[in-house]
């Protein structure tokens, strides 16, 4: 009977990695040649969910196999691989997933690091995507002391702080958590950060975008409305931010001014950026910040393919301001600098970026690019566009895939200045017809729009775009 130890080796790998983790390790144990065979896909690619795995795999890798050598008679078939071969362990990537109900008692950062030193030394090429649940209050600043080579990519779910009064790392003056992330001296090889600071796993994450603006409120000891915003001494410079492709900040509102300094105003500049995403962070105000925004907006729309940038609804900040000293505040500063007024920078710098989705206090007209077309062009007769909108949620990718670009606006409370009307933004969107640019126009109570360049333009109802449930991945941002 023909087994899979006659396929040549190559075809052996493929068909292992179709195998599920389990039935590979159950093929394993069939005799020794499966054994030694199953060894290098066995262990190609892993995913731990508790220390105590990963520190047996920790000492696995220490160990030579149980079975050294193959048969004479598979040796013949694979005669090019070398016994040594096929006993190397060799992990190309490594998912760990630590949750702090679990193993917080048991964790420190030199453990954590021990052992990654350890996975790092044997299998040189590994690739690390770390995973964070829990607020781990002990240890979070204790890894500033510890290398964390070949962590590539960095999940961290710190929500729950609450739940040790005592010992949250919350109310410190220190910034740990930042200095640790983008320091660059503990995670010397990250590239890939999620952050957010509500949640303590993904199943708390909000399953709308209007779940997604109720989940945000300021976080009490870094007030906003604090006189003296001065940078804090503690911030190191944010040398890893070279090395970032991807950074999602979150539901972080431990996003503070200085730290959006740090990140983004600083003369460290992140050249390897391509995905940035700073959604509903609390400690961020959309008018009292709106010099810091503009910076991060002109930075990042130069920079990166894939901007997101929420802004937290007025409504969080009522306690302290109405809603009508925050809109004179809003127009009195775009008055007086139009440079910082966000409209005016999507215009002029947003013209490159892939996707945009923005989520503002306010838009208006001026974000749009002045109509270029002659008057006959814009009398041609149009028609509703033949692209599918359906199904919403996968609309992005699939406009990005015909080469589109994809734009999203939400404007919270409605236009800058109160220049014009709501409607007038679908107007000037529908007129401009950027070449290969695709709107979506969304602001709560008025009808969202499609735009698609030289098509008229899509209505749909009144807030679908804010209670439309979210995909899995939409939910992650
Ligand atoms: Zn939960
Ligand atoms: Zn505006």
């Amino acid at each position: 009977m023909l087994s899979v130890l006659d396929l040549p080796r190559e075809l052996y790998l493929i068909v292992c990695t179709h195998l599920q983790p389990t039935d590979l390790a159950r093929l394993a144990g069939v005799s020794r040649d499966h054994y030694l065979a199953a060894q290098e896909p066995l262990y190609t690619s892993i995913t731990l969910t508790s220390y105590g795995r990963f520190v047996k795999l920790v000492d696995t890798l220490r160990r030579v196999p149980v079975v050294s050598t193959i048969s004479p008679q598979q040796r013949l078939r694979w005669f090019k691989l070398t016994d040594a071969q096929l006993r190397e362990r060799d992990i190309k990537h490594l998912h760990i997933i630590l949750d702090n109900r679990e193993d917080g008692y048991r964790i420190t950062g030199a453990t954590l690091s021990n052992c990654i030193g350890a996975v790092a030394r044997k299998c040189y090429s590994v690739k690390i995507h770390l995973t964070l649940y829990g607020a781990w209050p002990k240890w979070i600043p204790q890894l500033e002391r510890f290398g964390l080579p070949n962590v590539t990519k960095l999940t961290l779910f710190l929500g729950g702080a609450e739940l040790e009064p005592g010992r949250t790392w919350r109310g410190s003056d220190e910034s740990p958590l930042w200095n640790l992330v983008f320091s660059g001296s503990s995670f010397s090889d990250l590239k890939d950060v999620y952050i957010n600071t509500r949640a303590y796993h993904p199943g708390d994450l909000p399953s709308s975008l209007r779940e997604s603006i109720h989940g945000a409120h300021p976080v009490r000891d870094y007030v906003w409305t604090k006189p003296h915003e001065s940078t804090s001494d503690n911030v190191v410079p944010f040398y890893g931010l070279r090395k970032m492709e991807q950074i999602v900040l979150a539901h972080t509102p431990h996003l503070t001014l200085d730290i959006m300094q740090s990140l983004f105003g600083s003369d460290i500049i992140p050249q390897n950026l391509t995905k940035l995403e700073i959604v509903n962070c609390a400690s961020l105000h959309p008018v009292k910040h709106l010099p810091a925004i503009a910076t991060l907006l002109q930075r990042a729309l130069q920079l990166v393919k894939h901007l997101k940038l929420h802004l937290c609804k007025l409504s969080h900040f009522d306690n302290d301001d109405d809603h009508s000293d925050l809109a004179t505040q809003y127009a009195a500063h775009i008055d007086q600098h139009p440079a910082e007024h966000h409209c005016n920078i999507v215009r002029e710098l947003g013209t490159r970026i892939q996707y945009l989705d923005l989520a503002l206090p306010f838009a208006c007209a001026k974000i749009f690019p002045p109509a270029q077309k002659s008057w006959q062009a814009l009398a041609a007769p149009r028609d509703y566009p033949t692209f599918p909108r359906e199904p919403v949620e996968t609309l992005p990718a699939r406009l990005m895939a015909q080469g589109y670009k994809y734009r999203r606006l939400i404007s919270w409370h409605g236009v800058c200045r109160g220049t014009h009307k709501w409607h007038d933004m679908r107007e000037t969107s529908s007129n401009m017809q950027q070449e290969g640019v695709s709107w979506v126009l969304v602001s709560p109570n008025q009808a969202d729009t499609w735009q698609m360049p030289g098509c008229l333009a899509v209505e749909q109802l009144a807030n679908e775009e804010l209670l439309r449930v979210f995909t899995e991945e939409e939910r992650w941002a």
